[in-house]
């Protein structure tokens, strides 16, 4: 086997600018530190309750809207603490006004997104408005159907950088007359390769004494890091919890969600099974419809054969389109008798429909975007890479790629994988497919080259 042609590394977010405000966001301040500085300041104590309001009940965006306090205190607070972490956000409507996409830059240049849909109410169901946050910027997973994938990993958000797009969001629907009733962790980035913020983030978020919101109505979504799932059900938490499943076979879900080649299939759906059980709360798996790719009845079989008798509800998203992959989603017909196979086997079943597609609302796509498009013969190269290497899956032989670098060790193919179906182990062993430009979602200076030594695997 020849080597592969050498692939130009993936774009990136425009390259971020500045060095790091290092200025603690106000957002993500707990009650005690924020008293403990004002104290520091020589204020009395309900000052720490006026800076609270300021930061959590007021329409202020800036230390100059807190017009409660003195102008020396407001200057004292500016120096040592940011009031938004967000120095500019841009907002795109879609929809007809019932999505809305931010573009938010952060203090060092990076760009994150967050999507707020809003759901009018129905005879069975409650009007919500749903806001889709960012906990990366980027993402070290790399799978190839998401933008933010092909962007890979820049950097972890602060608590404050999380929050502060929730803050962002609830200014603006509270000027419209609404109101803000669930956050999903389903934006740029792998919430669960940022636990300790996004737990911090999602304290502030549920405390009444912040933002507020009821902890039913926050749902974090992991493309598999089962050390984090595990964790997350120790902590018996009342958010749900998603998986993005995407496909129920190793072989598919190695080049779907390249994190499958640390933490296979089964072993994340048996951690979001002990999730569930530990935490009395319904799982739910997302699964993006690839038409031709993962949308077949042997699929829904798969995917049957894993989730059967767990309780847990299935989403079928049909893919938005994402201009380096040579897929498309799946036609209603398909995404119908997928569907109607797993409701069969007993598996409740939503098909969701695309938001905001005309403004790029695919997590990563507006931060994609203002990367520039890539030139022609990288995404012709790319879409060739994909063509073979979703053959080789669909033949079902396993990646030999190592798990992306930076989330865990290999696994290690497992006995006969590589071999072709059905054949005895050591005979008719095919060739590994050749690699998808793997570093993918590798931080930006270790893209193009694969890793000489396995990273060490994350701690719990
Ligand atoms: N990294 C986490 C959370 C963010 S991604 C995760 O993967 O679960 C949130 C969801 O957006 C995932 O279910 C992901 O599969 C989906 N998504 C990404 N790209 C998409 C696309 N092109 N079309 C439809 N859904 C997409
Ligand atoms: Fe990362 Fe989720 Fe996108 Fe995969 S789908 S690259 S895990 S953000």
């Amino acid at each position: 086997m020849t080597d592969p042609p050498s692939v130009p590394p993936p774009r990136s977010l425009p390259v971020a600018t500045g060095a790091r405000d290092r200025r603690p966001g106000l957002g993500g301040l707990a009650e005690a530190d924020l008293a403990g500085l004002l104290a520091e300041l020589g204020e009395p104590p309900f000052r720490a309750r006026q800076v609270a309001d300021a930061a959590w009940r007021s329409a202020a965006a800036g230390w100059d809207d807190v017009t409660t306090l003195a102008r020396p205190l407001r200057a004292a607070l500016a120096e040592r603490l940011r009031f938004d972490t967000v120095a500019e956000t841009t907002v795109r409507p879609a929809d007809g006004g019932a999505t809305e996409k931010a573009l938010h830059r952060l203090s060092d240049g990076q760009l994150v997104e967050s999507v707020l849909m809003h759901y009018p109410g129905g005879a069975d169901r409650r009007e919500r408005t749903t806001l889709c946050l960012s906990s990366q910027a980027g993402c070290a997973v790399g799978c190839p159907f998401c933008a933010t994938g092909e962007l890979g990993f820049e950097r972890d958000l602060e608590v404050a950088e999380i929050v502060d797009q929730a803050r962002h969001a609830r200014r603006r629907l509270a000027a419209a007359g609404r109101r803000l009733t669930n956050v999903v962790f389903m934006g740029m980035g792998e919430p669960l390769l940022n636990l300790d913020a996004v737990l911090e983030a999602a304290a502030v978020l549920t405390d009444p004494a912040r933002f507020g919101l009821g902890a039913r109505h926050i749902t974090i979504s992991t493309s598999g890091v089962v050390p984090g799932i595990e964790r997350l059900a120790r902590l018996r938490p009342q958010w749900t919890l998603a998986i993005s499943l995407h496909a129920g076979r190793d072989p598919l879900r190695d080049l779907l969600v390249p994190l499958n080649r640390r933490w296979p299939v089964a072993e994340v759906v048996a951690a979001a099974r002990a999730y569930g059980r530990e935490t009395g709360r319904r799982v739910s798996y997302e699964y993006v419809m690839i038409d031709g790719i993962n949308d077949t009845i042997a699929d829904a079989d798969a995917v049957a054969s894993l989730l059967r008798g767990s309780g847990a509800h299935v989403n079928c998203i049909p893919m938005n389109p994402v201009a380096h992959t040579p897929w498309r989603a799946s036609g209603p017909e398909r995404i119908e008798a997928f569907a109607a196979r797993l409701r069969a086997a007993g598996i409740g079943v939503t098909v969701r429909r695309n938001r905001g597609q005309e403004v790029g609302a695919a997590c990563g796509q507006l931060a994609a975007e203002q990367a520039g498009a890539p030139a022609a013969p990288v995404v012709a190269r790319r879409r060739e890479r994909l063509v073979v290497a979703s053959a080789a899956a669909l033949r079902g032989e396993r990646s030999a790629e190592p798990p992306p670098p930076g989330v865990g060790r290999a696994p290690g193919p497992p006995p006969g994988a590589g071999r072709a179906p059905g054949s005895p182990p050591g005979v008719g062993r095919t060739p590994a497919p050749p690699r998808i430009e793997a570093p993918v979602g590798a931080p930006r200076a270790a893209r193009g080259r694969t890793p000489t030594r396995p990273p060490a695997r994350r701690s719990r």
